[in-house]
């Protein structure tokens, strides 16, 4: 039973964020749920202020004279997460609320030198010294920290597992920044936390089937729809950059040859003449055209450095046209999400903990 009401209470926590403001009976509509469940649930979040009942508007057609019904909302500001993204050459700290409305905003260089304890410790003491310049309401809603981070991730036990070359050992990455900064907090791959942004944000409000892909400085990719992120074995994401697109290729930093990062990540394409750059993106376009006949998304959803070079993404649009059926540029486009891009993943990953009511 309480599984159930866990996972009614998310349904009906995206269905009031998908709408913006919805009456407590088109959410019994839209979901399927009795009247009675949604009533129960939504109660709670009142209680909990998770929701505010908005103005009260009148009934369009056959409602008689005078009836109304009351909207509700998301109340985005009764939680603040301090969201963390480790990016291979630099690291975001934010303090936002739950739309990503930053309070603060701190980049510090990633560590790649010393102990992964140790530059976790000065990424808490940024942290602390952000919380502690915030307004006193702010630093009471401060509810939960997330982490996104490259590579291999155990979410359930808040670990990283592989982080390719931030850091190559295992990494208790929430309980030594819980005991930094006493918050709770959680963790999940880049690309993973920026697809989730994607499905609560942006393209995810349409019900579309949606693959996300991250090119710069590496290539990654995830796959959503609706609420569902397919990933592989045990959470871990589409490794895209891996995929073999010359078997003898270079030898690529996983250990086999040929991988599409060989060809188009921001170190191969730095060394590649303009020639050169149209082939490898050339590869690019086959790799995602083949992938978008398995996967077949509505769309196509870049992010990073890389794709949002305009040389760079009019080249992989051009290829792509070859190659990926019925293509369109609304098929295959940057992600609207470009100004918070930098810490909407994590920001995302914690408001899906808050749905969720873990
Ligand atoms: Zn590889």
């Amino acid at each position: 039973m309480e599984q159930v009401k866990l996972q009614n209470r998310s349904v009906i926590l995206h269905c009031i964020n998908d709408a913006g403001s919805i009456s407590r009976k088109d959410i019994a509509e839209k979901t399927g749920l009795t009247a009675a469940a949604v009533t129960l649930i939504c109660n709670e979040f009142l209680r909990d202020k998770l929701i505010i009942e908005g103005e009260s508007v009148k009934k369009e057609i056959g409602s008689g004279a005078g009836r109304r019904k009351v909207l509700i909302s998301i109340d985005y500001k009764s939680n603040y997460f301090v969201a963390i993204s480790i990016e291979t050459d630099r690291t975001v700290i934010a303090i936002t609320d739950m739309q990503g409305n930053p309070s603060k905003i701190e980049t510090i260089e990633t560590n790649k030198n010393c102990p992964p304890e140790e530059f976790l410790n000065s990424i808490s003491d940024c942290a602390k010294k952000m919380i502690s310049e915030c307004d006193q309401e702010i630093k009471e809603k401060i509810s939960l920290g997330a982490v996104s981070i490259p590579g291999i991730v155990d979410a359930e036990k808040g670990k990283s597992l592989q982080a390719y070359g931030i850091w190559n050992e295992e990494v208790d990455v929430c309980k030594i920044l819980k005991e930094k900064t006493g918050i709770d907090f959680v963790i999940e791959n880049n690309v993973i936390a920026f697809a989730r942004a994607e499905q609560i944000f942006a393209t995810g409000k349409y019900k579309e089937n949606v693959l996300v892909i991250k090119w710069g400085p590496g290539v990654g990719a995830a796959n959503f729809v609706e609420n569902q992120i397919y990933t592989g074995f045990r959470g871990r994401p589409a490794e895209l950059g891996h995929f073999i697109v010359d078997p003898n290729g270079e030898q690529c930093v996983c250990g086999q040859r040929g991988c599409l990062e060989t060809f188009v990540s921001a170190k191969a394409l730095s060394q590649k003449n303009e020639q050169e750059t149209a082939e490898a993106i050339d590869k690019f376009a086959i790799t995602i055209a083949n992938l978008a006949r398995v996967l077949t998304p509505d769309r196509v959803i870049l992010y990073g450095e890389l794709a949002k070079d305009e040389k760079y993404q009019s080249l992989l649009k051009e290829s792509a046209k070859k190659y990926y059926r019925n293509y369109t540029d609304k098929k295959m486009r940057y992600t609207k999400l470009e100004d918070c891009e930098d810490y909407i993943g994590p920001v995302s990953v914690a408001i899906d903990v808050i749905f969720q009511g873990k």
